[in-house]
């Protein structure tokens, strides 16, 4: 089995997951089960768990009030039910056409015309018997849907070695299963186990790959950390001159929290092995004048600077802000990205070449081949889970070891970063500027579009301005664009003499910055925006912004969505829009994004609900972490993976690497970076 011989498209989709080997896709388990394997009367069936039915359609149409949406009327010989589509294809009125019997499965809910199934699974009733084993449900992306998953990984099951890396004497005194049958039953369980075992990963099977997982994390960590200490960095001690300049031409002071991390990067500096901080610190904490600071101390030293953003956007932003702060101060900002063009680029690869640029700013064109530095000694990485294992190892290569500061405003709780960030030190910027408006947060039912629109059209009279984003769908990329583009058509239809933008992740950087420069501007008023806007974007005028199928997002998403309103002085307002009914879940969920301003509190309380692998950032971050072991709830397992990860490391380094091997391939990678 080779993944690499898939087709580009499935096969990026895998690599965004994680899935770049065979064996990578035996350890993709799934998040949850759905039972298929039990067919209920409709009248029999319980509430408010997912069920499975089957029926005859009775009616399919179209509505369009309150929005457009899909509804069908389907009974079985004792009850009947309606299926209700928000989005939704138009094959899918096919499947739904009268007379035809359907096997739905989904939660039955009471709405208010009766109990009814929302956006349900539909698939053609005499397609297959029932299943004999639990549906598994795979962490999945855009583009990618189950059945290939689920494929694939049989595939993959198939074909790898699933033979323990552990031998039995190590295994044995521990009582739990082998692997092989471990993965196995995970993929694949039968109906009689008890669903709780599974959904709490109580069951042995998973108790053994928890325990696998934190072997390998603990036998990382420990190598990791040596291998660092053995590293050399430059020595950073400067008088401090530069920094004193540029803080004394701003016309803030530094917060307590800003002054507390900059001395703990500031002291990093001065040690001989390479700094790996992440600088951690809300949305508008003010991370980039803590950067700013940090790079006077490198330049002042003689040394050069790159600071890298993940978006062409984003990256723009920090040149603006960094070229304004240092060319006062007589130092050159040198601006490097994609988008230049050939002689603009050749200068500023000539100019890091030489080290005649103290400070080069831009996007992962730095991280390119043909972009050496003379004497680079501080690498700073904005949003920098954004950025994969591989582009921070070319960095390092850029010229010797310098010190990495990455910054993140995706909040991780401080003990969760501490394992999972393994090797990594961290500060956390914990306070805000002073001044800031507060945003306040509305939870409104998508009943009441309309008079949302009415409310942008108010506040754009005010001279403000608005985003509107667009819900993700994780189904289908392509059925996200189509909502942004539709609603992008309805706003500009209502919103008479209003200038309506669109952008999205489709559209060329060039475009992107064209239409985002026009918000800028204040000549578009109305944004629509998939999540591309997520990252740093700094409108100040900005005061309201609407946040289709809330319900549908991460909550840390949701939070640094709203970040992006409420940075000038206008009060400003995040309108949560969700479809009813809600489920217990994501009533909880959007709860804590309405009472919780706080995102580290809010990634706190999402973690609770959701468990840590969900946190976004956490999984792209590269380093070794926890997708299946909880800490706390692990706690034991946690012990006894130490103890016999001093063991391996003292007496079996074979098997130690097979283990790490398995479970953490780009290990040597990763102790690099
Ligand atoms: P983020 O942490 O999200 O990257 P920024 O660095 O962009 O935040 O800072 C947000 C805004 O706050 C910027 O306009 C910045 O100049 C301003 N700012 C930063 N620190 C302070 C401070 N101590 N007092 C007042 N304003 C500040
Ligand atoms: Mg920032």
């Amino acid at each position: 089995m080779d993944l690499a011989a898939l087709p580009e498209a499935l096969k990026s989709r895998l690599i965004k997951l994680g899935l770049i080997r065979p064996f990578d896709l035996v350890l993709h388990l799934p998040l949850r089960y759905e039972d298929e394997t039990h067919l209920y009367p409709m009248v029999d069936a319980p509430m408010g768990q997912p069920v499975l039915v089957e029926g005859t359609v009775e009616s399919c149409e179209v509505q369009y009030k309150p929005r457009k949406q899909l509804v069908a009327r389907v009974s079985d010989a004792g009850g009947s039910l309606n299926v209700r589509l928000l989005n939704f294809y138009p094959s899918v009125a096919k499947q739904l056409a009268v007379g035809k019997t359907v096997r739905l499965y989904g939660e039955i809910r009471r709405g208010f015309l009766g109990d009814e199934m929302v956006h349900p699974k539909i698939r053609a009733a005499n397609e297959q018997s029932l299943n004999e084993a639990l549906t598994p449900v795979y962490p999945t992306t855009a583009g990618l849907n189950q059945l290939q998953l689920a494929k694939l990984i049989r595939l993959a099951l198939k074909h790898c070695d699933l033979r323990d890396t552990l031998p039995a004497g190590v295994l044995e005194p521990l009582s739990l299963p082998d692997f092989s049958s471990s993965v196995r039953l995970l993929h694949s369980p039968t109906p009689d186990i008890p669903h709780s075992l599974l959904t709490e990963r109580t069951h042995p099977a998973w108790q053994r790959l928890k325990f696998d997982e934190l072997l390998a994390q603990q036998l990382s960590l420990r190598t990791a950390h040596a291998a660092r200490r053995e590293r050399t960095a430059p020595v950073i001690a400067p008088e401090g001159e530069l920094a004193a300049k540029l803080l004394a031409s701003l016309p803030f002071a530094l917060t307590g929290a800003q002054g507390k991390v900059l001395k703990e990067i500031t002291h990093d500096l001065i040690l001989p092995h390479p700094m790996q901080r992440l600088l951690q610190g809300d949305v508008g904490s003010g991370k980039t004048i803590v950067a700013a600071l940090a790079a006077c101390q490198a330049i002042e030293a003689g040394y050069q600077v790159a600071l890298m953003a993940p978006t062409e956007i984003l990256a723009e932003q920090h040149f603006n802000k960094l070229s304004a702060w240092f060319a006062p101060l007589g130092i050159k900002v040198v601006w490097l990205a994609g988008s230049l063009g050939a002689k603009a680029k050749r200068l500023a690869i000539e100019d890091a070449a030489l080290g005649t640029a103290p400070l080069v700013v831009g996007t992962h064109a730095i991280f390119q081949a043909s972009v050496t530095f003379a004497k680079l000694g501080l690498a700073i990485v904005d949003e920098q889970h954004r950025f994969g294992v591989a582009q921070r190892l070319a960095l390092r290569e850029k010229g010797g070891s310098p010190h990495q500061l990455m910054m993140s405003a995706t909040p991780i709780p401080r003990t969760l970063a501490m394992s999972y960030y393994a090797d990594l030190d961290v500060s956390v910027i914990d306070e805000l500027p002073p001044g800031r408006t507060p945003i306040v947060t509305k939870l409104v039912s998508d009943a009441r579009r309309d008079e949302i629109i009415q409310r942008i059209a108010a506040k754009v009279e005010e001279g403000r301005q608005v985003y509107w984003v667009c819900p993700l769908i994780e189904e289908s990329e392509a059925l996200q664009l189509q909502t942004a583009v539709d609603t992008h058509q309805q706003l500009t239809e209502e919103l008479e003499g209003m200038v309506v933008g669109l952008v999205h992740g489709r559209m060329k950087t060039a475009e992107k910055a064209e239409v985002m420069a026009a918000f800028l501007r204040n000549e578009v008023q109305v944004l629509v925006a998939t999540t591309v806007i997520e990252v740093g974007v700094d409108v100040p005028n900005a005061s309201l912004m609407v946040i289709e199928h809330a319900e549908r997002m991460g909550l840390s998403q949701l939070h640094q969505l709203r970040g992006r309103v409420g940075r000038g002085a206008h009060a400003s307002l995040c309108v949560l829009l969700y479809t009813t009914p809600l489920g217990e879940l994501a009533k909880s969920r959007l709860r804590v994004i309405y009472e919780n301003t706080d995102g580290f509190e809010i990634a706190r309380q999402d973690m609770e609900i959701r468990g840590p692998g969900e946190l976004a950032g956490v999984r792209q971050s590269g380093v070794p972490m926890l997708r299946f072991a909880d800490l706390e709830k692990d706690a034991d397992l946690l012990e006894e993976a130490r103890l016999v990860a001093e063991d391996l490391l003292a007496h079996h380094m074979p098997t130690a690497l097979l283990h790490l091997d398995r479970w953490l391939p780009g290990r040597e990678m990763l102790l690099k970076v």
